[in-house]
């Protein structure tokens, strides 16, 4: 176990070194500007393999629908859409692109970059912890380990505490500034899912014990019981996919609304949530789709994922049926087919093997 949590925090420090050096470093960053230039996909391509991908997975059955929450077992199964948002906001759709569903663990990354805006990256690290936990996404069992330390922004536990950090001296204050985040992140006014946000509320205890161990442990931040009900309504925000691509191209673009032009957090601030998103974003399967896919990437047990090229485009899919991990099947089989046929995956590196004959 003392292994395993070590070479977790091993990976963590070489994703983390990986995505910051290439952010910073100016030579590094020109070859890998250099090298994005010549492999930017042309429109006519995007839309043929967006089409194509959808058409592969259209009909695909597998896994089931989140059924803890019971208002997210009667979404119509069948849904799924794709979209593309790229860096000047043209936007490529396939599928049920204006259905609504809740954005629930998304909303994680938009309340951590939201704490990491106000408080700091040092103080998240430092309140919350950044490392990945290896435990399922609602465990009790990782905050008991380190006594409420070192867990992460996107595991149960860490949102429902990064939430408690956030600005606001009142539940009234806290949400105005969730909402307004998530509004400035999708670039419209989004609404809640009230269905889902009482049926959520209704059948949180777990949640609420997980919020009382944390406080046990003072790592809480505002009232605990305030707090899981400020993220479960924030986890019942009703977005649609193009909103998700949105979200995504946002953070794709630096943290800038690549439509509305609005600066909704710093370029530094999306630098650090995309490794927290590499190590964390699938629950305990991370490691398998970073392994797979190599983008930061975030799920939500209401279907949704999100996926972010840095500098380039916002990925979104949404279809309902989830793994045993409970990240959406077609979701994630559509991001990754996609990443691999648009050739986006930043970790495949074309050798230079220029002036090699001359050796
Ligand atoms: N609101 C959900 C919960 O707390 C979010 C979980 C998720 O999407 N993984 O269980």
């Amino acid at each position: 176990m003392k292994n395993q949590v070590l070479n977790k925090k091993i990976i963590t420090l070489l994703v983390s070194a990986a995505f910051l050096f290439s952010t910073n470093t100016s030579t590094f960053a020109q070859t890998v500007k250099k090298r994005a230039a010549t492999t930017t996909p042309q429109k006519g391509q995007i839309e043929s393999v967006l089409k194509e991908t959808y058409n592969k997975y259209k009909d695909l059955k597998e896994g089931k629908n989140a059924d803890y929450i019971p208002e997210l077992a009667k979404v119509p199964s069948d849904q799924f859409a794709i979209v593309i948002i790229g860096p000047d906001g043209q936007v490529y759709s396939q599928g049920d692109v204006d259905a609504l569903y809740s954005i629930q663990s998304i909303s994680k990354v938009l309340t951590l970059a939201r704490a990491i805006e106000e408080s700091g990256a040092q103080a998240v690290q430092d309140k919350i912890g950044v490392d990945p936990t290896g435990q399922r996404f609602n465990s009790a069992l990782a905050v008991e380990q380190n006594k409420g330390k070192e867990l992460n922004p996107l595991v149960n536990a860490g949102a429902i505490a990064t939430t408690s950090m956030l600005k606001g001296n009142t539940y009234e204050e806290k949400w105005k500034n969730i909402i307004q985040t998530h509004n400035d992140f999708a670039g419209r006014q989004l609404e809640v899912n009230e269905p889902v946000y009482k049926s959520e509320a209704a059948t949180n205890q777990h949640n609420q014990a997980l919020a009382s161990l944390m406080n046990s442990f003072e790592r809480m931040y505002f009232d605990p019981q305030k707090s899981v009900d400020l993220y479960t309504k924030q986890c019942a925000i009703n977005i649609n996919t193009k909103d998700l691509a949105m979200i995504a191209a946002t953070l794709a673009n630096g943290g800038t609304n690549p439509v509305t032009k609005k600066k909704v957090v710093s370029p530094q601030t999306v630098a650090h949530v995309l490794p927290v998103m590499a190590t964390c974003g699938l629950y305990d399967d991370s490691g398998i789709w970073f392994y797979n896919v190599g983008l930061p990437a975030k799920s939500g047990v209401g279907g949704g994922i999100m996926a972010i090229v840095p500098g380039q485009y916002g990925i979104a899919a949404f279809s309902p049926r989830l793994d045993e991990a409970g990240n959406s099947i077609r979701a994630q089989r559509a991001i990754a087919d996609i990443v691999s046929k648009l050739n986006l995956n930043p970790y495949l590196i074309q050798p230079n093997t220029a002036g090699a004959a001359k050796r």
